[in-house]
């Protein structure tokens, strides 16, 4: 889908970005929209949709990057698990240079740690299949996209004897966030860009909490160029109008109920759980949790000493993921933190706000006034 994100109709954006700019201009003032995932965050970056948008129309980027949002104390736990005696942890590769309190798993791998880089659940399956005498972990971070396929190898690890496979639950879902934030009296949001492919799993009925209960108007996108700005053009169509529905511009794929199968296997082995988020702290039902007869895949209840975790001195993340700041505010952007000297999770992961900045807008953020 990234590759999707890529395809580029100039004028179609052109026509987009000349309606924007003739809705916002009856909006009167200024208005903060939040795209909240990373795909989005990537591709609006990499197209410079920012620089086309009028300056009634603030784009900011939300909590959308799942590396990012997972707290320091998970990567810590992880790090201490790795550490244990014949412990394999499997991880997507992103999460590996994420700072925790002490180090990284890739500090950890390179002082003897069981550390291994993985490209989806199924291949840590494997690892547990081609290593009995071994315990392995996977590091199961994530939102509504991910968690079907970890379910998935789970259900296999069952049905196919494998009981040296554990996961340590880290999976978050995106609506309880965006219940926070617009909750929030401290964070400007004034619409929200859905993400396409959590709402494939969700169904777009999911949020319709944000128009209805709260009154901010949303769309589901998807994530050429040009959907995003027909996304953005909606959303200032609905605050030009004073309308709040949850718009679906990506029926293509997405549908209101979602998918019932994929949820289906979610439900057999998580349940929803309180969790914190980097940035946001705790919020109530937004992680996914084993459920009780799963304990004996639950890695989270090995017992194992974890440090108190300490955040990267002087990251800003927290601020990035409420859209409170953008990248270039942190004094350390593209100073001391760039993606080849993280500071931060957002400059590590390649769908993290910094990141994104740091590769594609810096010249832009130099160029402002
Ligand atoms: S630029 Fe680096 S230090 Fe600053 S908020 Fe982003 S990740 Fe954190």
């Amino acid at each position: 889908m990234r590759g999707e994100g890529m395809l580029f109709d100039p004028r179609a954006v052109a026509a987009l970005a000349r309606r924007i700019r003739a809705a916002a201009s009856a909006l009167g003032r200024r208005v903060v929209l939040m795209e909240v995932c990373g795909t989005h965050t990537h591709a609006i970056a990499a197209a410079g949709l920012r620089r086309l948008l009028p300056p009634q129309v603030r784009l900011v980027s939300g909590p959308g990057c799942p590396v990012c949002v997972t707290p320091v104390d998970y990567l810590d736990r992880a790090e201490a698990l790795a550490a244990l005696p014949g412990t394999i942890v499997c991880t997507f590769g992103d999460l590996m240079r994420v700072p925790s309190s002490r180090g990284s798993l890739e500090r950890s791998r390179a002082a003897g740690a069981g550390v291994r880089v993985v490209y989806s659940p199924r291949d840590a399956l494997d690892v547990a299949r081609a290593e009995p005498a071994s315990r392995v972990v996977f590091l199961s971070v994530g939102f509504e996209t991910t968690a079907p396929t970890i379910a998935a190898a789970l259900a296999e690890s069952e049905d196919s004897g494998i009981p040296n496979f554990r996961i340590l639950p880290g999976n978050k879902t995106v609506p309880p966030p965006l219940r926070a934030l617009a909750s929030d009296p401290g964070v400007l949001l004034d619409g929200v860009l859905l993400p396409g492919h959590v709402s494939v799993v969700t169904g777009s009925r999911a949020f319709s909490f944000l128009a209805e209960e709260l009154g901010v108007p949303a769309a589901v996108v998807g994530f050429t160029p040009a959907d995003v700005l027909r996304g953005v053009l909606e959303l200032v169509e609905q605050l030009r109008d004073g309308r709040a529905e949850v718009a679906n511009l990506y029926g293509r794929v997405v549908r209101e109920e979602g998918n019932p199968r994929a949820r289906t296997v979610l439900d057999r082995f998580f349940e929803p759980a309180d969790a914190v988020w980097r940035g946001l702290g705790a919020i109530g039902s937004s992680g996914l949790a084993l459920r009780p007869e799963w304990a004996h895949r639950d890695a989270s209840r090995i017992e194992v000493a974890v440090p108190e975790p300490v955040e990267p001195s002087g990251c800003r993340c927290g601020d990035v993921l409420r859209g409170s700041i953008e990248p270039p505010e942190c004094s350390l952007f593209a100073s001391a933190c760039t993606p080849d000297t993280p500071v931060g999770a957002c400059m590590v992961s390649g769908e993290g706000t910094c990141a994104a900045w740091y590769r594609h807008e810096r010249r832009t953020a130099k160029e402002r006034p």
